[in-house]
């Protein structure tokens, strides 16, 4: 058959191929570690189910709004006034089916054919194929451990053109887990604002952070970055609501609208009763996000402590989301080679660095139990043994 252009543009989702492919041997009973997609393994806290499960027997089960629940909306914008010093009203929010689903409507609503969106590497595999399947041009900006895989002020400006229009930045970053420290998010923005680019912040993984790592959000810094930033965020990590499809998109009243134009056309509006869902998310108490957090940092440690004594790898040390992001390069394999080697022989399931953007790295999710992590780094530290 003979398929439209575009789609040869773009690669399947590694993350998604890779961590249906572990699921798959699982469930054929093989015992696999899987550090693949960035999916807590909490179920979703129970008043949140309980919200969108009343609001089912109450029969929110019609077509709502495009742009989402009012409510919810509200809610959104209330979030993002009173944490993150974003002066938004329900007009600018519009919920969509998922973070990936928000960033995919921008680029859609923003991009015209050869425009130039930048790209800090490694970065989250879907964003240049977004980028491309709108018909934009991905620029990507490579860094490495030795500028702490952060983008520097002299880096963006260099990489500006006269057709760039957008840079997407995100912190905590998947998949370093790097977060830029306030001063870093100053200095960006000062870019951002000379150049008249628009910058979209994925925040995706605002809620989780280590240590002193900080978050703050790029549009707080001033009345001019905030007119240039678009927020992509959603309820996926912090809440354990994968599955949910739930995100949102906050930025100019005419840039919502837009969205809203396209989802209107495409999705419609995000499952009614799972948006009420959402709104208990929001509205409830925050303890089930901080009690996972705090989960998730045992989790890094002990990962950190077993991959620090597995001698021939190194990684940084991440301050948020739940990654770590290894460099594989003194074994001479490539990524791809690696984590096919490391799952055929050990049955160890990983993301090849291929996929951000960094072939000499390999990415373990750690939003899984301690048992599993304990026994895959007991399987990692013997596939790299017989490598050396
Ligand atoms: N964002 C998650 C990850 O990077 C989920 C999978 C995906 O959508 O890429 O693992």
């Amino acid at each position: 058959m003979k398929l439209a252009a575009r789609v040869s543009l773009v690669t399947p989702s590694l993350t998604l191929e890779i961590t249906a492919k572990a699921k798959a041997l699982k469930a054929k009973g093989i015992d696999i570690c899987s550090f693949t997609a960035g999916e807590p393994d909490f179920d979703t806290p129970e008043h949140i189910k309980a919200a969108a499960k009343k609001a089912l027997d109450e029969g929110k089960t019609k077509y709502g709004p495009a742009a989402g629940e009012p409510k919810l909306r509200e809610a959104i914008a209330n979030k993002l006034r009173t944490e993150n010093g974003l002066d938004y009203q329900a007009a600018n929010i519009i919920v969509t089916n998922g973070g990936k689903h928000s960033l995919f409507n921008l680029m859609l609503a923003l991009l015209d054919p050869g425009d130039e969106v930048i790209i800090p590497a490694p970065y989250w595999l879907s964003y240049p194929e977004m980028v491309k399947l709108a018909g934009g041009h991905p620029v990507i900006v490579q860094t490495d451990a030795s500028s702490g895989y952060k983008i520097t002020p002299k880096q963006l400006r260099q990489a500006v053109t006269p057709r760039s229009r957008l840079l997407v930045f995100n912190s905590p970053s998947n998949p370093t887990g790097v977060v830029y420290s306030p001063a870093e998010i100053q200095a960006l923005a000062e870019v951002v604002v000379e150049k008249d680019l628009l910058v979209v912040s994925d925040e995706i993984y605002e809620k989780i952070l280590y240590g002193k790592a900080q978050h703050v959000s790029i549009g707080s810094l001033g009345p001019e970055i905030f007119a240039r930033t678009i927020i992509s965020h959603g309820f996926a990590k912090g809440y354990s609501m994968t599955g949910w499809r739930i995100g949102y998109l906050a930025g100019a009243k005419e840039l919502i609208q837009a969205v809203t134009t396209i989802q209107g056309h495409s999705t419609s509006n995000v499952c009614t009763f799972a948006q009420y869902g959402a709104i208990a998310a929001l509205e409830g108490s925050q303890d089930c996000v901080e009690s996972m957090r705090q989960a998730f940092a045992q989790r890094r440690d002990a990962m950190l402590e077993r991959l620090n004594a597995i001698g021939g790898l190194t990684c940084a040390r991440p301050d948020g989301a739940f990654y770590v992001f290894i460099d594989i390069s003194k074994t001479g394999l490539t990524s791809l080679e690696f984590c096919d080697r490391l799952l055929e022989t050990q049955q160890v399931a990983a993301i090849p660095g291929i996929a951000f953007g960094a072939d000499d790295h390999i990415r373990l999710s750690y939003a899984t139990d301690m048992e599993s992590i304990n026994k895959g780094m007991e399987r990692l530290d013997r596939f790299v043994r017989s490598l050396f």
